[in-house]
């Protein structure tokens, strides 16, 4: 009975639909259509997928894009129909809905006509950098959700591919160091009334590494967190690493990284002005936030830690 058990077959992953070459896909052929770089609909759509995810809000995606219209957008405004899908009465009413695949219909369940919706609203500015960013600040009045889809347009167009999920700890796993779950504690040299993320206890100097696909947002000094860094990955996450002993050569703000590339080394600076060093034990503060598309929180850092240490002790073996 037992063996039996063990022998049922798990999930093929071959069955699952690759929403990652889908995806592509229709980013290709709105392209192809309107001159908008695909990497600026992927940066929009991947944006608007993460913001329905940690919202509860707003409808999950069911299909393969993440892009969502409230049904007064979609039909205008003043449409009586809210659930109109004639790309003519959308029109009259002013609304944002079209008909993107050409079947007469100007449906929000159907990827095709929400990417060409967007892509649409987006040609009435323009199709290089400039407008596209004035068409975007347009669209979502902040300036943070604008930076925030520029830095993921930035990274696809630079690694030219959607898949970019997998991460790496943040010290190298040979290095000698210890971490534990703090998370609330009222106390850490993380300069917060809370502790808001994980120490990672290391020798001074010890590289710190990017732990996600992503783009430098910050970097420089703070009194409380030393010389520290914050990294935007391609889900709305805000890494930050604090009390490094420096940056590695040539590093900027706006810069691309990967999962394993060095960025700085531990150590334990913080706690006074520029230089100020050496008030606690060496060691790597790290915090994670998440932007909702309002505003932006503190979470528990802790088991994405755990995850990331295991699945590259996993592929490390795997190469050995
Ligand atoms: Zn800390």
């Amino acid at each position: 009975m037992l063996a039996l058990q063990l022998c049922t077959p798990l999930a093929v992953n071959a069955e699952e639909p690759d929403f990652y070459a889908i995806r592509m896909e229709l980013y290709k052929k709105v392209e192809a259509t309107t001159n908008i770089p695909w990497y600026y609909l992927a940066a929009i759509d991947q944006y608007e997928r993460n913001v329905r995810q940690s919202r509860r809000d707003l409808p999950k995606a069911d299909g393969a894009i993440g892009i969502y219209f409230r049904p007064e957008e979609w039909a205008g405004l003043l449409n009586p129909n809210l659930t109109d899908e004639n790309p003519a009465s959308i029109q009259f009413f002013d609304g944002i809905g079209i008909d993107g695949n050409g079947d007469g219909k100007a449906s929000f369940k159907n990827d095709e006509d929400v990417l060409h919706a967007f892509a649409n609203y987006l040609l009435s500015y323009g199709v290089d950098h400039d407008n596209l960013k004035i068409g975007l600040w347009n669209y979502y009045k902040r300036d943070k959700t604008v930076g925030i889809i520029i830095g993921k347009a930035r990274i696809y167009k630079h690694f030219g591919r959607l898949d970019l999920e997998s991460h790496a700890f943040p010290v190298p796993l040979r290095s000698s160091y210890s971490y534990r779950n703090t998370w609330g504690d009222a106390r850490g040299w993380g300069g917060r009334r809370i502790h808001e993320g994980t120490d990672i206890f290391a020798g001074y100097g010890v590289p710190v590494r990017a732990t996600s696909y992503g783009i430098i947002e910050m970097k420089g000094w703070n009194r409380y967190g030393g010389w520290r860094i914050g990294i935007r990955d391609i889900n709305n996450n805000y890494h930050y690493l604090a009390h490094l002993s420096g940056f590695a050569k040539d590093l900027q703000v706006g810069q691309i990284v990967e999962p394993g590339m060095v960025i700085g080394g531990v150590g334990s600076t913080g706690y006074g002005p520029p230089g100020t060093s050496g008030k606690f034990p060496p060691h790597l503060h790290y915090g994670m936030y998440k932007d909702n598309g309002y505003t932006e929180w503190s979470y528990d850092p802790y088991p994405h830690l755990k995850l990331w240490e295991r699945q590259e002790r996993k592929k490390a073996r795997k190469h050995k």
